[in-house]
């Protein structure tokens, strides 16, 4: 299938109810194009693109800058609207879960990781996915759709209402984020693979990064592929986000075996677009995420090919002691496997953190997200949208 038969098949619905459209997700343009239709200037975008943005305004009516006329006739034409959390739980180590449910129905998680001089906020970017690797447990949910550029802002928007993490000074859209900020940090590593669902996700990414809004910059973002080789370089041009990559084996063999996407995009394709990932020097590096499975990919004669194989990239490496799910045919090396195959690949001159898994007690570790949203006919499918955009 081609990518924009792909596109149009796995489409999130149209984001309108009760011929309300939703302001979150739109671009700036977008926005600017809804003002004007409505007769006003342009520095009224601006000043909505703020509130809903940079202060994170639910309801017109705390517009203040805004007449209360033009409050009432954007209510008229708008909402302001996050996805609606299905169910949140907190770990013992404080990361949190929020399972959220669009108006069609369908699920995806996103989870908040605090750290001592951070929070990091993880996104979807697809309810289910097409990869099917075999050590995720995503990969076991087949595709649904793709989330829209709303979904994806809509968690940030959402994680941030939950955290209170919304700048609280008036000093106007050019003031500097909180100090105290929850969400400093920004990874496209929940479940889904984003350059799959490139166009939503560009949208979305821009909006966030957006100065005058969200303003989470480039640096602080993350974007994780399996691997989508020729997405790779557009992603790096467009929007110079950090890229991570999920290698997780060393060998074709093993790689076609346990990340199917291999097949298609094989190593060494993948490390030539890594290795051109536009704005990849030493100081900003590639992540190449790996998931230690016992007796599979975590032996000292892999950890010497990884540190073959990636010499000459600006790279980094995470290793994930891989996270179990009911039913996964995987185990997780001992701490001193994993500690010896740390040891040989900074031999070999690269770092490699071991990443801490965090919430695992409430399946939010890495691998561990999951949804019951399932593919409707295509008839149920319509049926649903029917009855979502009459709600
Ligand atoms: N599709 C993208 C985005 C998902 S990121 C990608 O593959 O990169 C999720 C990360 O967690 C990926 O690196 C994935 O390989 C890793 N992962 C999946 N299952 C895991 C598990 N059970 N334990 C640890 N990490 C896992």
């Amino acid at each position: 299938m081609s990518q924009r038969a792909h596109a149009q098949q796995f489409a999130p619905p149209p984001d309108t109810r009760d011929g309300r459209a939703n302001l979150v997700g739109l671009s700036r343009d977008e926005l600017g194009a809804a003002v004007s239709e409505l007769g006003e200037p342009a520095f009224r975008a601006r000043q909505l693109w703020s509130w809903v943005y940079h202060h994170g305004a639910r309801d017109f009516a705390a517009m203040t800058t805004l007449a209360k006329p033009l409050r009432a006739r954007l209510a008229e034409r708008f909402r302001v609207e996050r996805p609606e959390i299905a169910r949140a739980q907190t770990s013992s180590d404080g990361t949190r879960k929020w399972l959220l449910r669009s108006p069609d129905g369908q699920e995806v998680e996103s989870v908040h990781i605090p750290e001592a001089a951070r929070g990091t906020l993880c996104v979807s970017s697809q309810v289910g996915c097409t990869l099917t690797c075999r050590f995720c447990h995503t990969g076991t949910q087949r595709l649904v759709r793709n989330l829209s550029a709303a979904e994806i802002v809509g968690q940030v928007m959402l994680a941030r209402d939950e955290l209170g993490d919304w700048p609280t000074s008036t000093a106007g859209p050019a003031a500097q984020p909180n100090p105290g900020r929850q969400i400093t940090n920004l990874v496209l590593m929940g479940m889904g693979e984003p350059l799959y669902n490139y166009d939503n996700v560009a949208k979305a990414i821009r909006i966030v990064m957006d100065g005058e809004g969200i303003a989470i910059s480039k640096r602080r973002i993350t974007l994780s592929t399996a691997g989508v080789v020729p997405a790779m370089r557009r992603c790096g041009e467009e929007l110079g986000v950090n890229l991570a990559v999920s290698l997780h084996a060393v060998s074709n063999e093993l790689r076609d075996d346990i990340v199917p996407l291999n097949r298609k995009y094989p190593l060494a394709e993948l490390l030539a677009a890594c290795r051109d990932y536009p704005g990849v020097h030493n100081a900003r590096r590639i992540t190449f995420e790996y998931v230690l499975l016992k007796g599979v990919n975590d032996s000292p004669a892999d950890a010497r090919e990884m540190a073959r194989l990636l010499k000459g990239i600006p790279a980094k490496v995470n290793l994930i002691p891989f996270n179990p799910w009911p039913g996964a045919p995987f185990e997780c090396p001992s701490a001193e496997v994993i500690e010896r195959f740390a040891q040989i690949l900074f031999e070999g001159g690269l770092t490699a953190p071991v990443r801490q898994p965090r919430g695992q007690d409430i399946m939010a570790a890495c691998g561990q997200l999951k949804s019951a949203s399932e593919r409707l006919k295509k008839a149920a499918r319509e049926a649903a949208a029917r009855t979502a955009s009459r709600q």
